[in-house]
């Protein structure tokens, strides 16, 4: 029996609309900005976490909010109006403030949630793949998420869910859920590797095809997750960054992975941590996998670099 019905229900309706707002803005035409890391951030992605913390507001008030974007000060007048517009053409609710759902953080609490507006702002930027993700944590412990990617199997916009203990599951119709298993795939030289569309990562790619890996998937956003945790790939590396380790971008995917029977660590084999908006790990690397392969990559990676 599934323990977080409501939470699991909530937040596969907040992406599913989130992707509603997301393509509203790809017809309107969006502004975009660059933030201090220098990473793209768009009005969309505004406007997609402005829904989903005034949701999760509502619906459970006392609990926390960990989400990515916080600079109101990139939302004047005229962009106030276009979300307002978007909401309101898509039949949301409306909003007397809209920009103060940006900061809202709700109360500190062992009942965390991460919202993630837009991952993959980039492949959005140039209409190809992105997602939505949200989790759901007791303690900063993953319980329950949801990721969409729109343009997904034949363009179709897919949902994956999982819950701790009751598995992994995608849908492409927005009514039946069906279970997902990572792959059986045992064999090194057969590994379709995920990596990523628009980041640059040399040692990924070099150490593996030095141990032999020839299929390679491209994607952008936390989709590669979704990949592997329904087999049609094998494995996923990130590498990381102290500064971009946070915990919307990873929390979805490693609970998606882990209960459709994979594994995810860091490149020293430990589990990755959840604290607040950081993701902590022991090694700059995520390694996400169909569990069986796991330990012989993370062996090939300690005797390769
Ligand atoms: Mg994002």
């Amino acid at each position: 029996m599934p323990r977080f019905k409501k939470e699991l229900e909530l937040a596969i309706e907040l992406v599913r609309k989130a992707t509603q707002i997301a393509e509203w803005f790809s017809k309107k035409g969006f502004e975009s900005f660059l933030k201090l890391d220098q990473s793209p951030v768009t009005l969309a992605d505004f406007a997609s976490q402005i829904y989903i913390v005034s949701q999760l507001k509502e619906y459970f008030p006392d609990d926390e909010i960990i989400a990515e974007e916080e600079n109101i000060d990139l939302i004047n007048i005229k962009a106030e109006d276009l979300i307002k517009q978007c909401f309101n053409e898509l039949n949301l609710k409306k909003l007397k403030n809209v920009k103060e759902n940006i900061r809202f953080r709700g109360k500190s609490s062992e009942r965390q949630w991460t919202v993630d507006p837009i991952d993959g702002t980039i492949g959005y930027q140039k209409g190809l793949s992105y997602a939505v993700g949200i989790g759901f944590m007791i303690k900063s412990n993953p319980k329950v998420c949801a990721i969409a990617v729109p343009n997904y199997n034949e363009k179709l916009l897919a949902i994956f869910t999982a819950e701790e203990g009751q598995g992994s599951q995608v849908s492409y119709n927005n009514k039946n859920f069906n279970p997902i298993r990572v792959s059986q795939n045992e064999n090194l030289h057969m590994i379709r590797l995920c990596h990523s569309l628009h980041y640059d990562q040399p040692w990924v790619l070099n150490f593996a095809k030095k141990i032999g890996i020839r299929k390679f998937i491209q994607i952008d956003s936390m989709a590669k997750f979704c990949k592997v945790a329904e087999g049609t790939a094998d494995l996923y590396i990130k590498p990381l960054d102290a500064v971009h380790s946070f915990t919307w971008d990873f929390m979805p995917g490693d609970l998606i992975v882990k209960e459709a029977g994979g594994n995810v660590t860091d490149i020293n084999g430990e589990h990755l941590k959840f604290k607040k908006e950081k993701c902590l790990w022991t090694a700059p690397g995520i390694v996400a996998s169909n569990g069986i392969l796991h330990k012989k990559i993370l062996e090939l990676y300690q005797s390769n670099h």
